[in-house]
This record gives C-alpha cells, sequence and structure tokens, in this order.
C-alpha cells in the first residue's frame, strides 16, 4: 500500500482537528483542546487503489514556527515525543487551514505557505497544497468572503475549499484532492 503523509497547519483555533477528525473518524469535535498534536492513518480510495493517508494535525502556528527552524538547521534523526512524527522535510503535501469567521488567520496561511516554498523549493517540484477555509455553517460570523479567499488562492496558485466540519461540508474534496496532487507528481 503507497504511504501519503500530509500536515494540517494553521493558527490556533481554526478547526485543524475538527476538519482532521471529521475527516478521519466521521464526527465532529465540539470542544477546544489546542495543545492536541495527534497523527491519524487512514485508508482512501484513489483511482481504484488504496491509499495510506497518514495525517499529522499540529497544535498552532508559533509552535510551528518554531519546529521550522530546528529543522531547517538540523535534519530530523528519528521522530521521538519530542519532535513532530512529520516535519516539512518528510511531509508530502500540507492542508494549511484558516477561519471564514476571522480574516486575520488567513495572514498565518500566507506565512505558512511562504515557509513551505522556501524550504521545498531546493526540491524544484511543485508542492501538494490545499487551502482551506473553515466554519462555512457560522455564516452570520463569517468574515472572509468567497471572492476574497478566491482571488487570494488564485494569486498564489494554489486550490481552495470552504469548508465545515461540523455539518461535514467539502471535507472530503480537501484530502482527496490533495491526494490527487500528490499521485501526479
Ligand atoms: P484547532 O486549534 O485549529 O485544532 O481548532 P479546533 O479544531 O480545535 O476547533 C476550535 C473550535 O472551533 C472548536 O470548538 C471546534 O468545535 C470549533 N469548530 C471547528 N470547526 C468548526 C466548524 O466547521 N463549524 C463550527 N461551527 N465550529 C467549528
Ligand atoms: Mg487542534
Amino acid at each position: 500500500v503507497r504511504k501519503y503523509r500530509v500536515v494540517v497547519l494553521g493558527a490556533g483555533g481554526v478547526g485543524k482537528s475538527a476538519l482532521t477528525v471529521r475527516f478521519a473518524q466521521g464526527r465532529f469535535v465540539s470542544d477546544y483542546n489546542p495543545t492536541i498534536e495527534e497523527e491519524y492513518a487512514c485508508d482512501v480510495q484513489a483511482e481504484g487503489e488504496t491509499c495510506l493517508l497518514e495525517i499529522m494535525d499540529t497544535a498552532g502556528a508559533e509552535q510551528f514556527t518554531a519546529l521550522n527552524e530546528v529543522y531547517i538547521k538540523v535534519p530530523p534523526v528519528s521522530s521521538s515525543k519530542d519532535h513532530p512524527a512529520y516535519p516539512i522535510q518528510r511531509a508530502r503535501g500540507f492542508v494549511l487551514v484558516f477561519s471564514l469567521t476571522q480574516e486575520s488567520t488567513l495572514q498565518d496561511v500566507d506565512n505558512i505557505r511562504q515557509q513551505i516554498q522556501m524550504i521545498k523549493a531546493q526540491e524544484g517540484q511543485s508542492i501538494p497544497i490545499v487551502v482551506v477555509g473553515t466554519k462555512m455553517d457560522l455564516a452570520r460570523e463569517r468574515e472572509v468572503t468567497r471572492d476574497t479567499i478566491k482571488d487570494l488562492a488564485a494569486r498564489w496558485g494554489l486550490p481552495f475549499y470552504e469548508t465545515s466540519a461540523k455539518n461535514n461540508w467539502h471535507v472530503t474534496d480537501v484530502f482527496h484532492d490533495l491526494l490527487g496532487q500528490m499521485r501526479r507528481r
């Protein structure tokens, strides 16, 4: 079985864990635990082939930045409890998450996007990335319009999805798009 490692990144509270758990376990997590850093494995069908998708749900953008610097300077020796299981170098695909209800979280996505492209640029290949806006069901709290994210994503040259982990809107689309990108590389 072919294995694909992906990392879910974005600011705290935007819904990374809810999105990941919705996809991997088919349920909605309504409580917020900002410290959870967990990996999930699930079988996904792609073009009639069963693939193993390993999804690393990370704990937040600040932590990401610090770890990121560590991994730029020091190649990972092995994964242990002190280190993320899938630092950028070992991940093949990235889910960059912001909340449609909090415009400031788009900035984190842009920062992370630039860091990934800087680190991965030497590989000289396009990097599988999907941009995800969450909490689409909270329509009255929405701060980011569809046009805003559409224009930004077009400028970045990345696909985007508006999702709701609560209502299970477009969650599978995110991971199938990313798997497709990774398989075409
Ligand atoms: P993380 O820090 O990025 O992992 O954020 P969480 O996944 O823990 O989500 C933070 C809070 O937002 C939690 O209370 C979630 O239940 C809530 N949340 C996440 N996704 C959605 C969604 O699609 N709709 C709604 N209404 N709430 C969501
Ligand atoms: Mg989380």
